[in-house]
């Protein structure tokens, strides 16, 4: 059983030094418990932040400790009566091969998922926070303009094209001319600018002649600096990820913006609200899941997955996750189907 475990927590992006590979005998399952073969790992920029031992809504993974992780995976030896050997699971057994599990927490996922993998991603934690920012705290009504950013992520990917079913304008914010290529011959979004550009605050401007009336927050940082001026009055702001500053040491060394940013959030009643997923919304998780397959179903959303393969090469694909190197959904297949 080779497993990732912490070794040391990062200063700044995290380095391969940061991680180390461990090997051990693979355990029997006991009375009442499960062994667990990962067939595939996803990869989230929220790992960054369980690296680190500064305090957070979930406690830090600890020295040593197996990185964490969703993963879905078959269950190779049972003494558990609600499961039998090749059972597909979701289950959170982290950065590793095999997994004991008492089977808290683990959902079955029938007998041969189309997409087992899909449960990481459109149809799991990453769509779920897509589907409840962008309605519930989002609240889209048609016409409006939406603006998201990691725009060919899981999550932007998702809020752009629910943004369009809802019949808003959609913009898209992606690193590079692919991703945004991608935004809007894939996915359907009405534009996406490439915040790499010199002039990117100028061409979402153009891009947003009504102004924005939601914003869904993924990325904080010169993106939000971009938004901050076009926002409608009662514009929403589902804040749900700030990635380009998991990686920050310090606060970033220019003016004080808050002053600016209150008053904005005054005179234009604006609504900026953070959420948990799980921790927020994880009672409606059956009313998303009911409505994404059916989207699926219907073929009106598209989902892109990057496949990493080999347990090995998860530490590179994590730290290229965090600099915008993935394009889609990071997944490490770790084992045959
Ligand atoms: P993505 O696969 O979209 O990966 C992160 C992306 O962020 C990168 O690919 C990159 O895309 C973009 N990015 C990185 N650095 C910068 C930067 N400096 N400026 C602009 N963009 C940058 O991740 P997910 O879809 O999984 O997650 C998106 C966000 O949602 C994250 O912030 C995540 O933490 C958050 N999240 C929050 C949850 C919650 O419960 N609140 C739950 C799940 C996710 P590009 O190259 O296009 O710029």
């Amino acid at each position: 059983n080779r497993r990732w475990v912490l070794a040391s927590r990062p200063h700044g992006a995290p380095v391969a030094d940061n991680f180390r590979l461990e090997e051990d005998d693979i355990a029997t399952p006991g009375e009442g418990q499960v062994l667990l073969r990962t067939v595939f790992l996803s990869l989230d920029p929220y790992m960054r932040g369980r690296m680190s031992d500064a305090p957070s809504y979930s406690p830090p993974i600890k020295m040593g400790e197996v990185m964490c992780g969703g993963t879905v995976s078959r269950v190779v030896k049972s003494q558990h009566p609600d499961f039998a050997e090749g059972d597909w699971v979701l289950g959170y057994s982290g950065w590793q091969d095999y997994d004991i599990s008492g089977g808290e927490g683990l959902v079955k996922l029938g007998d041969n998922p189309p997409h087992p993998s899909w449960s990481l991603g459109i149809l799991g934690m990453p769509g779920f926070t897509a589907y409840m920012g962008l309605l519930d705290i989002g609240q889209p009504k048609p016409g409006e303009t939406l603006v998201v950013a990691a725009a060919t992520g899981p999550v932007g990917a998702t809020v752009g094209q629910i943004g369009k079913i809802k019949g808003c304008r959609v913009v898209g914010v992606a690193g590079g001319s692919e991703k945004c290529r991608h935004a809007v011959d894939v996915l359907g979004f009405d534009h996406c600018i490439d915040h790499h550009a010199e002039d990117f605050a100028e061409q979402l401007a153009a891009a947003c002649p009504q102004g924005i009336d939601i914003y869904f927050e993924n990325v904080g940082g010169k993106v939000f600096d971009a938004v901050l001026p076009l926002l409608n009055t009662s514009a929403r702001i589902p804040l749900c990820g700030l990635v380009s500053g998991y990686n920050a040491t310090d606060l970033p060394p220019r003016p004080d913006r808050i002053p600016l940013l209150m008053a904005t959030l005054l005179k234009k009643r604006i609504r900026l609200q953070g959420f948990i997923i799980g921790q927020d919304y994880g009672h409606r998780i059956h009313e998303f899941q009911q409505e994404m397959e059916q989207w699926i179903r219907q073929e009106i959303i598209q989902y892109r997955e990057q496949l990493i393969e080999g347990l090995e090469n998860a530490p590179d694909a994590f730290i290229g996750l965090l600099e915008g190197k993935n394009f889609g959904k990071v997944v490490v297949q770790i084992g045959p189907l």
